[in-house]
């Protein structure tokens, strides 16, 4: 059975690159019919917090990422929270004591810093060499009858070269003697992170370990435990990082890089999760635009890259919009008007001036906050007084004011906003084109002066929503000064 887990750190947001990761192993379980679990690794309790873990959790339950075991929902393997489990930590590292495969170590700070020095004196690497992986029970009775508190270390196999096949990078080899005997447990009792990691995959029964590349020199330590401890390891797979446009770690000074900051800027679950696929899988077609249930179906581990993925905001907002065009008309219309009411742009949401304005602004919306720039834009034209501009006068033929003269006296008396009155941009249509009739016009020859008359420029948006526009209440703008 597929089991697979997604393990944050509470210490902090949830990075995108975390964010991916949760997202790779939830699609993998969906994809093969597994289980997802949520394992909170808090065992850093000076920098573990609650907050941190709820926002985690509601960030990972907004994309929509859900787990089947874990901290809030219990599950058969409980608990889900590191700092939970220390009962069960002590008990595996007792066994491996009683097994010899671990032992106390009495060594004090200087003893061990003076073996650090040499080492590196001799260029060797930094492996533990005390006397205490020798010595004697009486020995160490002798100590712990003194009342010393040792660490202790897991006895590392000497020699021993261990390959992990990774799913994603390939054969990963190391040999043992590079690691020297390792801390297990510290002198305070308190078990360190790799420990606890091994023996909870392990306990969770968790089939394959999807997580970033930094954890890759964590696995040699976590394998040794699990075969000391007499389970098979899982299947590890390990992600490439996430990188910033100029190829370095991704980080505050690129801009936005938690999933909460982009939830605050108006991007869309579904479009975080279609762009952090693509970084660093691909189907293996030119297709995009992938929803939920697609990547669900399609995604697997063997297709996803060993190269550093680069996150480009440009790109995020494009899917952001591909997404956007997904949704039902009306739906965007809400997002539109829900974001200009909460930014204090309009005053309410479902007045014909809202309904107008977000019609107008769907199709160049390509993130919410488009929606901002894009209504004070349209708000920026006022009526104009003179019916003409240099450029008109280019396209135009000489009596285009004719038009634009009819247009403006048409609004001056009411007849034009009598006309919107009921059928909103429609009447203006249908008056426009009635007006141009008279004067033996239409099309661009009618619609161009109508609309240089009205906003004093050649391009905009369409013309009779833009009336409508003008004509709304001034209830329905908030912000006072972006009515000229
Ligand atoms: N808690 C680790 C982190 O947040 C993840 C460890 C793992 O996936 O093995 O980076």
């Amino acid at each position: 059975d597929v089991r697979v887990r997604f393990a944050p750190s509470p210490t902090g947001t949830l990075h995108v690159g975390g964010a991916r990761t949760a997202l790779f192993n939830w699609l993998y379980a969906a994809k093969e019919g597994g289980k997802m679990i949520l394992r909170v690794e808090d065992t850093d309790q000076a920098r573990s917090t609650k907050e941190s873990e709820l926002e985690v959790m509601s960030d990972l339950a907004w994309l929509g990422i859900e787990w089947q075991e874990g901290p809030d929902v219990g599950g058969p393997y409980g608990p889900y929270r590191q700092s939970e489990r220390q009962e069960i930590y002590q008990k595996y590292a007792q066994q491996l004591v009683k097994e010899g495969m671990a032992y106390p170590d009495f060594c004090t700070e200087e003893e061990l810093s003076q073996m650090k020095r040499d080492a590196e004196a001799n260029h060797e690497p930094p492996v533990y060499t005390g006397k205490w992986s020798k010595a004697s029970q009486e020995e160490v009775d002798a100590m712990l009858s003194q009342g010393a508190k040792p660490a202790y270390r897991f006895r590392v196999p000497k020699d021993k070269t261990i390959t992990v096949p990774d799913a994603i990078r390939g054969d990963v080899s190391w040999n043992t003697d590079t690691l020297g005997d390792f801390i297990i447990l510290r002198s305070d009792g308190s078990p360190v992170y790799n420990f606890c990691v091994a023996v909870d995959d392990a306990l969770m029964k968790i089939s394959h370990v999807i997580r970033a590349e930094e954890h890759l020199p964590n696995t040699l330590r976590q394998i040794l435990i699990f075969e000391a401890l007499g389970f098979t390891p899982p299947v590890f797979g390990h992600l490439s990082l996430i990188l910033a446009p100029d190829r370095s770690k991704m980080s505050k000074r690129h801009g936005a890089t938690s999933v909460t900051e982009f939830r605050g800027l108006g991007y869309l679950p579904q479009a975080i999760n279609n762009y952090l696929s693509l970084l660093g899988w691909n189907e293996g077609t030119e297709q995009e635009v992938y929803s939920l249930d697609e990547l669900k179906e399609k995604f697997s581990l063997d297709r996803i890259t060993k190269s550093g993925a680069i996150f480009d905001r440009t790109k995020l907002s494009w899917m952001n919009g591909q997404h956007l065009k997904l949704l039902p008309h009306a739906e965007v219309d809400n997002l539109i008007t829900q974001h200009l009411v909460e930014r204090n742009l309009l005053s309410k949401e479902g007045s014909p001036f809202a309904q107008t304005a977000a019609e107008m602004l769907r199709e160049s919306v390509e993130v919410l906050p488009d929606a901002e720039p894009g209504l004070k834009h349209m708000l920026e034209y006022p009526l104009r007084q003179t019916a003409s501009t240099e450029d008109a006068r280019e396209v135009l033929d000489d009596n285009f004011a004719e038009v634009a003269n009819a247009v403006l006296q048409a609004w001056e008396s009411g007849e034009l906003q009598a006309a919107m009155q009921e059928k909103g941009p429609a009447g203006f249509k249908s008056w426009l084109n009635k007006m141009g009739k008279g004067m033996g016009r239409k099309g661009k020859r009618c619609w161009m002066p109508a609309r240089v008359a009205l906003t004093g420029s050649m391009h905009g948006c369409e013309l009779p929503q833009l009336v409508s526009l003008l004509l709304a209440e001034d209830g329905d703008i908030a912000d006072k000064s972006l009515i000229v």
